[in-house]
């Protein structure tokens, strides 16, 4: 297993487009960190020159004490899984996974046929092999069916042999570049266990793209947030909901997302552009931008009160439920109550789930 680490780290492509600025980072030995943002964010660059699929134009990539910046991608000890599956489709699973250990044998078939010694050494590591494959196929629960092609499997079994084929060599780190997102949501759901309890089990660096927030937050003990070439955050997933570093993460992590107000602060009074007045920990005079988390909203009374019910999207355990204060919208997420659309209700916020941004371009968050 191995830490990588990223200093100052730039991908500009030949056409000029930079999808990595200067990035910074930290990925820790055997933790499960998943790069997340929006398409376009970089993210897979940088997956893939750790793998050494790309180069860097600036700065220097490590795996463990290495520096890789040179080092073809067979050398580096990482195994990449990528989301279309990339499995040889006319060969069966078992060959499949016996691929990549056939690919790197140190004794070649020539040397068995002219040489006794080189015989039993070839037939030592084909016994090995075989055992690995064995182990592999088990663990992912696809020794079932190491005889079939991979057009007569389900896309999550399909999925599970790419893993399997990663989970053979026994990679120092594991680089997963959207394994999921071929798969149906229930699928997904299911995949997603079995990665946890599969990094749960190796104990193994594993680094994840995804652009979907909910599937990074679930997997992950580390989430790096990007957005246009650029880490905005490094944080566990409590982290980065609850202490969002600016306006972008608090409003890309989050179902829904966290209801960003402009305004201003005066006399110690947080105002909405249209006027409504709204609780808010005071910052001083001027303008600001404040995020309310949809739970932190809670009806406290279902009729009366200065609140106006928009709409109502009724969910089974919850609701989510778009309200007009003063002529601010808020869609706020709570337990299911009897109310109705065009109502008018009394609103509570609750502190926690407060939280003054910048109103720069930036947006940081301002401390509490
Ligand atoms: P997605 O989720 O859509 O895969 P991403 O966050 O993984 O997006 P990247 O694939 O890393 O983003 O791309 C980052 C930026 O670099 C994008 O603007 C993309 O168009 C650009 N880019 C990626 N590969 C190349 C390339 N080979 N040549 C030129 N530009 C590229």
């Amino acid at each position: 297993m191995a830490e990588v680490r990223l200093d100052n780290v730039t991908k500009t492509f030949p056409g000029g487009v930079t999808a990595v600025a200067s990035c910074d980072l930290v990925i820790p030995d055997g933790q499960f960190t998943v790069l997340v943002g929006p398409s376009g964010c970089g993210k897979s660059t940088t997956l893939r020159m750790i793998a050494g699929l790309e180069s860097p134009t600036g700065g220097t990539i490590r795996i463990g004490d290495r520096v890789v910046n040179h080092v073809q991608p067979r050398d580096r000890d990482v195994a990449m899984v990528f989301q279309n599956y990339a499995l040889y489709p006319h060969m069966s699973v078992e060959r499949n996974l016996r691929f990549p250990l056939e690919r790197r044998r140190s004794t070649p078939l020539w040397k068995s046929i002219v040489s006794a010694n080189a015989r039993r050494r070839r037939a030592a590591e084909t016994e090995a092999i075989s055992a690995r494959v064995a182990e592999a196929a088990t663990q992912l629960e696809i020794d079932t069916y190491l005889h079939r092609l991979p057009r007569e499997l389900s896309g999550g079994q399909r999925q599970r042999v790419a893993l399997g084929r990663a989970l053979v060599r026994d990679p120092k780190v594991f680089l997963l570049d959207e394994p999921l997102s071929n798969l149906d949501a229930r699928l997904r759901l299911a995949m997603r266990t079995e990665l946890r309890q599969l990094h749960r089990r190796l104990g193994a660096t594993m680094i994840h793209v995804t652009h979907d927030q909910e599937e990074a937050m679930t997997l992950g003990d580390v989430l790096v947030v990007m957005k246009d070439g650029v880490i905005h955050q490094v944080g566990s997933p409590a982290d980065i909901y609850g202490e969002p570093a600016d306006r972008f993460v608090a409003s890309f992590v989050g179902t829904p997302p966290m209801n960003l107000i402009e305004g201003s602060f005066q006399g110690g009074e947080f105002r909405s552009s249209s006027g409504a007045l709204l609780p808010a920990p005071n910052h001083g005079d001027g303008a600001a931008v404040l995020g309310v988390r949809p739970e932190a909203i809670r009806v406290v009374a279902s009729s009366g009160g200065s609140a106006h019910v928009v709409t109502i999207e009724r969910l089974g355990d919850r609701m989510d439920v778009v309200l007009e204060v003063g002529g601010t919208r808020f869609t706020s997420r709570m337990e299911p109550m009897e109310i109705e659309e065009g109502a008018s209700c009394a609103v509570d916020f609750t502190d926690s789930g407060l939280h003054v941004f910048d109103a720069d371009e930036q947006g940081r968050r301002r401390p509490k």
